[in-house]
């Protein structure tokens, strides 16, 4: 993961290896290199620029600590501003005190939401949940089965546009108009709350670059069934791009959490350490690989130490 830019962040330590005491002209040079990494990794230029001021003020006003040598110390600093700019914390998800619990997810179209959605689906049922899936992706051919599919394999029940469709609101099964997103999202919300669902996980359509009808129709569901967390699904392979795309799901349908997904391919790192900061929301979920288990909350910290390695 990122290998590129932990190669380039332990090049710039190299010159502060065996240095009794630490210059300003040692540490600026430092911090060069490491604005270098950032801009290669495309991490975003406002986070890339506030990100080596704070190593710039920390190195250099830092006290000798006994138990570290100068270069180590500098490293241990660019840990702790990683770990920041990752979010510090870990968030959890946010369940509802009076269930189900709904979740939407949004994203462009590839992102990776239905493997998400699947592996999210997975991940609850262990921890004791009784999720539901609705598919609510109508635009992309195959999504709806795709979902079904995930939703199998991941022994976790779907919910899904098809005529005839009990809606489990009482009422006698009736037919959900299939071009219609936002009833499909809300009456798999009354699907769940009639089964007992403690948890519902709303996938849905997106494009292949932003455009209004998405934001609209994503937006649309959003008010449907109010979700109690919306995740902004993430292809952590995106470059620069991904910063734009953040900021446009901001804008448009609101987004409580992110979700990087694709972090077992040779991503750059630069959507992962710049989405945080850029948003001010923070990453609760990571996504890497095809499998149900290649999914885990998101720790900063461990992020952080695996960029530095
Ligand atoms: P959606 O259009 O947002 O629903 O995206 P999909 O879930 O269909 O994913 C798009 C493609 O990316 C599919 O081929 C997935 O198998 C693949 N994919 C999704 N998540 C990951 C991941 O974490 N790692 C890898 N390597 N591939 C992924």
């Amino acid at each position: 993961m990122f290998d590129s830019l932990s190669d380039r962040l332990n090049g710039a330590f190299k010159g502060l290896r065996g240095k009794g005491r630490l210059t300003d002209a040692d540490i600026d040079a430092t911090c060069r290199e490491i604005r270098l990494a950032l801009l290669e990794a495309d991490v975003a230029l406002p986070v890339v620029r506030e990100f080596i001021k704070r190593i710039k003020t920390r190195a250099k006003g830092a006290e000798v600590h006994g138990a570290l040598n100068p270069a180590q110390q500098v490293v241990k600093i660019v840990n702790e501003e990683l770990v920041g700019i990752l979010g510090g914390e870990t968030r959890r998800l946010a369940l509802a005190k009076n269930p189900p619990t709904v979740i939407m997810l949004a994203g462009l179209q590839g992102s990776g939401k239905t493997t998400l959605a699947g592996k999210l689906a997975h991940y609850l049922r262990k921890q004791g949940h009784a999720p539901l899936l609705v598919a609510c992706d109508l635009q992309r051919p195959g999504a709806v089965t795709q979902l079904q599919i995930v939703g199998e394999r991941a022994g976790v029940a779907v919910f899904a546009p098809h005529p005839g469709t009990s809606v489990g609101d009482g009422s006698a099964p009736r037919e959900v108009t299939v071009s219609d997103p936002i009833n499909v999202a809300r009456d798999g919300v009354a699907e769940a709350r009639a089964k007992q669902h403690d948890i519902v996980i709303v996938d849905t359509a997106g494009r292949l670059g932003i455009d209004e009808e998405l934001m609209r129709q994503a937006a649309g569901i959003r008010d449907a069934v109010q979700p109690d967390e919306t995740l902004f699904v993430l292809d952590s392979m995106v470059g620069q791009d991904a910063v734009l795309t953040a900021n446009a799901f901001a804008e448009g349908v609101g987004f409580t959490g992110v979700v990087l997904t694709k972090l077992d391919g040779d991503a750059r790192g630069g959507a992962a350490l710049s989405v945080r900061e850029v948003t001010g929301k923070p990453i609760m979920f990571a996504s890497s690989g095809e499998k149900l288990e290649d999914f885990d909350v998101f720790h900063p910290d461990r992020m952080a130490s695996r960029i530095l390695g």
